[in-house]
């Protein structure tokens, strides 16, 4: 029996014909919102426990990317690569035949893998110029590497990506990790009820789904409160029973 049914049987046990009949005329006035004092008990936070639910994550952000801390592939050289390429295929591998007017590599630019040189890379993605590949080894990679790299200061702890800046303000930065595929963000996804599923993607910014790092811009001693002025008096030390005092500060 639900609830509810109880609920009724309890009600007749207890009232006349005469009272349940204003107990409903009272209920109508509230559910028809006559009855300015009283309102139905909102069910919405009962039905999304996940709304508006900010907590602070408990693991610290990364400060380095987490590929930097591996261990290191064991090193490769071009030198080498090129050796093993002329044994393998009996000629040796070309440098890099660019056409007239295409872009060439800066001879400074060397293979962060094998440390081929120019010779042996290209543009990967064209008119765009940032994505290199070394034809030596096969390694694609950024021509501004370090510079992207120095823009973000922490990396999510549970997927390595970069966070980003999420909000900015006078005394605290949020930074937020940005990856959809993020495990942490995934975890909090499944969590959530059907209710809150459908919700979600209308109110993204109410449910707290990716990581976050708050980086607060002072310091805990910074934070000693204001006090009053000391009082001159020192009531631990009055020679009247505490009783006095308490009828003194009454009057
Ligand atoms: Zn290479
Ligand atoms: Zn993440």
């Amino acid at each position: 029996m639900s609830k509810i049914a109880r609920f009724v049987i309890w009600i007749c046990s207890k009232f006349t014909k005469n009272e349940i009949q204003q107990i409903i005329a009272g209920l109508l006035e509230v559910l028809e919102d006559r009855n300015p004092e009283v309102k139905p008990k909102d069910d919405f936070k009962e039905k999304h426990p996940h709304y508006r639910n900010f907590s602070v994550d408990p693991l610290a952000p990364l400060t380095e990317p987490q590929h930097l801390q591996q261990e290191p592939p064991p090193p490769r050289d071009w030198r080498d690569l090129l050796a093993s390429y002329e044994k393998k295929y009996g000629k040796p591998l070309s440098p890099v035949k660019y056409r007239a007017g295409a872009l060439r590599v800066p001879e400074r630019t060397h293979c962060p893998s094998c440390q081929a040189p120019h010779a042996y890379l290209y543009y990967n993605d064209g008119q765009k110029r940032s994505q290199l590949l070394c034809k030596v080894c096969g390694e694609l990679f950024q021509q501004e590497k370090r510079f992207r790299q120095a823009k973000t200061k922490y990396y999510c702890p549970y997927c390595q990506h970069a966070l980003f800046t999420w909000k900015q303000r006078k005394e605290v930065t949020i930074y937020k990790c940005c990856n959809d595929a993020c495990p942490h963000r995934i975890r909090n996804m499944n969590k959530l009820n059907e209710r809150e599923k459908a919700l979600a993607p209308k109110r993204r910014s109410q449910f707290k789904l990716s990581y976050q790092y708050r980086e607060y811009h002072y310091q805990p001693q910074e934070l000693t409160h204001a006090h009053p002025e000391p009082p001159t008096t020192d009531l631990t030390r009055i020679h009247n029973a505490p009783d006095i005092l308490g009828l003194i500060l009454t009057f």
